[in-house]
């Protein structure tokens, strides 16, 4: 029995079924590329959810963390140190607004942060009511997944006691009918990453911030997965030039080392006043040095013009594929619709071939793949993807006549259609 297969079984015992059974086990990786237990290699197009920004083993990393572990790896809350200091400036230069910063361990703990934040204004005001959106996902802690639109993953939890308003994701004139006020905060995704990368239509975070504005109600950004270079840029919402009360970040913040992060106006941020919120590790030294030298990295190797000027090249690489009805998102955060809901397949074939990918719902495969992925190693998954398409899809139909196909920042949304998957990780 190979290794893999051994590893399997011992975890299938050990660990809990919540995530299934994982089918690669993975020893370790180089850049774009891990390696398996047996040997086996495969080309990481998913960077661990948005998550590995700077690919595996990148020196920047592996020396800001070795260095920060030799000197402090830890201090608590009760006594403060530098990393997090200089973490939190970066951020607030990088977001350009003045504010200020929460540091916490996950994408989960920096929504249930914002979340608190929003019942403290909603409480001075009188206001119980969160509006969110339909197959949003913001977490699976209970505050979070209260505001998670994903009936499947919410709904065997309820009641989450909460008083929350969901409407349909990215519709202006919904979000306007929601929003009274009775509302303490609207909590958005600049575009959905669980719900297979749909990006709101353009218009819709400046028609989010003027309802919010109007009726006195925050407006939370959860910019976990779609910030920190996965469009291009910091924040995605930059690119709306709109400026939210609050943002959350995670995901590809500490390049593979847990970190989250919750930025705010001052005014918003003055909510937090001394007591009312903690977390023994939130800005652990040796995180925030990743984060810094996650930040550092993606500056000092232009990692942004990389993944924008290859994101153009992957949508002339799909653009003539029968098989492939849309390619939403931007730069290289794509959710790649197939006409057919067979992404499952594709993506397990995918494996068989040495490529990492995932399928967020029946029709889309999902990439997110590190910042510094080159053109041969996207060339190369564009070839393994049209292979394991013909494996699976052997008989294209005629293409309907030129369909939209605009990844520009913020004008990749279109409807999505069929059902978002209801399991799957995170
Ligand atoms: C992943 C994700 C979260 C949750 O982050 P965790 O670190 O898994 O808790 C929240 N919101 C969005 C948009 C995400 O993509």
């Amino acid at each position: 029995m190979s290794y893999s297969q051994q590893l399997k079984d011992r975890y299938a015992k050990a660990l809990m079924g919540n995530y299934g059974l994982p089918p690669v086990a993975i020893r370790e990786g180089e850049g774009r590329t891990v390696t398996d237990v047996d040997g086996n290699t495969y080309l990481d197009m998913i960077g661990g959810i948005a998550v590995s920004s700077l690919g595996h083993d990148h020196p920047a990393l592996v020396e800001a963390v070795a260095g920060q572990a030799a000197r402090l790896a830890h201090t608590s809350n009760l006594f403060l140190h530098e990393k997090e200091v200089e973490l939190a400036e970066k951020l607030l230069e990088l977001w350009g607004h003045p504010g200020r910063v929460f540091l916490c361990n996950s994408g989960t703990e920096a929504n249930e942060a914002a979340l608190k934040l929003a019942l403290l204004h909603g409480n001075a005001l009188g206001r119980t009511r969160i509006v969110a959106t339909e197959n949003g996902f913001h977490g699976r802690s209970l505050g979070a997944l209260s505001i998670t639109g994903k009936a499947a993953i919410r709904e065997p939890f309820e009641p989450l006691g909460r008083d929350v308003v969901f409407v349909p994701y990215g519709d202006a004139d919904a979000l306007k009918a929601a929003v009274d006020d009775s509302v303490a905060a609207v909590f958005l995704e600049p575009t959905q990453g669980e719900t297979g990368v749909v990006p709101s239509p353009p218009g819709y975070l400046e028609a989010a911030r003027e309802l919010t504005t109007a009726s006195n109600a925050l407006l939370v950004l959860d910019e976990i997965q779609s910030g920190f270079g996965r469009t291009g840029a910091w924040f995605a919402h930059h690119a709306e030039g709109i400026v939210p009360d609050v943002v959350t970040l995670a995901k590809g913040l500490g390049g593979g080392v847990p970190i989250g992060a919750v930025l705010a106006t001052e005014e918003a941020a003055a909510l937090f006043t001394k007591g009312v919120h903690g977390s023994t590790f939130g800005g652990n030294p040796i995180a925030c040095a990743a984060s810094l030298a996650v930040i550092d990295t993606i500056e000092r190797e232009h990692l942004f013009a990389n993944v924008l000027a290859l994101g153009e090249h992957l949508d002339a690489r799909l653009a003539a594929d029968p098989r492939v009805t849309e390619v939403r998102g931007q730069a290289l955060w794509r959710g790649i619709n197939l006409a057919e809901p067979v992404a499952a397949e594709v993506v397990g074939h995918l494996i068989g071939l040495g490529v990492l990918a995932n399928a967020p719902r029946p029709d889309t495969v999902r990439i997110a793949p590190p910042l510094t992925i080159t053109r041969p190693e996207l060339d190369a998954f564009c070839d393994k993807l049209i292979e394991a398409l013909d494996a699976i899809v052997p008989h294209p139909s005629p293409r309907p006549p030129a369909p939209l196909r605009d990844a520009s920042p913020r004008t990749g949304g279109a409807a999505p259609h069929g059902a978002p998957h209801p399991g799957g990780r995170p």
